[in-house]
């Protein structure tokens, strides 16, 4: 499977998670199912049994997981601005992104995974002087299915930084049709008369009486353009 990798044998519960196989393997051996308390197997280990070689891989994802959350990090701080447009204002603004919130909410993010990396390691080690290698399974236990729950800590992070943004785009689409209507309504009838005549009044002339309110208007108008009163004096000069 993609994600799951670990249930537990007797309510089918998902235990443990990993995303394409990649997974430093620390945690207890034993996980406890919440559900129905069976223990399970884990398929992890603890640090102590760690060889050198597991280790350097366990510091190596972990530098991994950092930069990766730093990037989502990035993308929480950013949508965070979008929904508070003065937060960080007069910091500079790199790659579209602000310093503050969108770089150092990458920054936080990374930590925050660093923290946790250090944090099961000492829970790991703990256990090992315990002599116990078992461990809960349970939602705010942070030994086991850890990438799950660092991915759902991103989408409520996210949420929770775009729904104001969101609020807004939708209240303001609908706040627009009433309030933008009478504007555009006011504009167009100052802009025909001024073209209207240029261009129709030459061919209207013939077929239609009324050019005689059109050829009223336009000397007004047409002081200050030279051209478009040029062409009416010709005219009435050949006839
Ligand atoms: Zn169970």
């Amino acid at each position: 499977m993609l994600f799951w990798h670990v249930w537990c044998p007797n309510c089918r519960r998902p235990i443990d998670s990993r995303l394409w196989h990649i997974c430093t393997g620390l945690g207890p051996k034993i996980a406890i199912c919440p559900k129905c308390r069976t223990q399970v197997s884990t398929g992890r280990r603890e640090w102590d049994d760690f060889s050198g070689a597991r280790r350097g891989m366990y510091w190596f994802l972990t530098a991994l997981y950092a930069f990766f959350f730093a990037a989502l990090g990035v993308g929480v701080g950013h949508v965070l601005s979008l929904s508070a447009p003065s937060l960080g204002d007069g910091l500079p603004v790199v790659y579209g992104v602000r310093v503050f919130p969108g770089y150092a909410a990458g920054v936080l993010f990374a930590l925050l995974v660093a923290v946790l990396q250090f944090y099961r390691l000492n829970r790991s080690r703990k256990r090992s002087a315990a002599g116990s290698s078992v461990g809960s399974a349970g939602i705010f236990n942070l030994q086991v299915n850890i990438q799950r729950k660092l991915g759902m800590l991103f989408v409520l992070a996210l949420a929770a930084a775009g729904a104001p943004y969101v609020y807004r785009e939708i209240a303001g689409m609908y706040a627009k049709v009433p309030k933008g209507a009478p504007a555009p309504s006011i504009q167009p009838p100052a802009a025909v008369p001024d073209e209207a005549p240029a261009v129709s009044a030459a061919a209207d002339a013939v077929e239609k009486t009324p050019p005689v309110p059109d050829a009223a208007e336009t000397p007004e108008a047409a002081p200050e353009e030279p051209t478009p009163a040029d062409e009416p004096d010709v005219t009435n000069d050949d006839v």
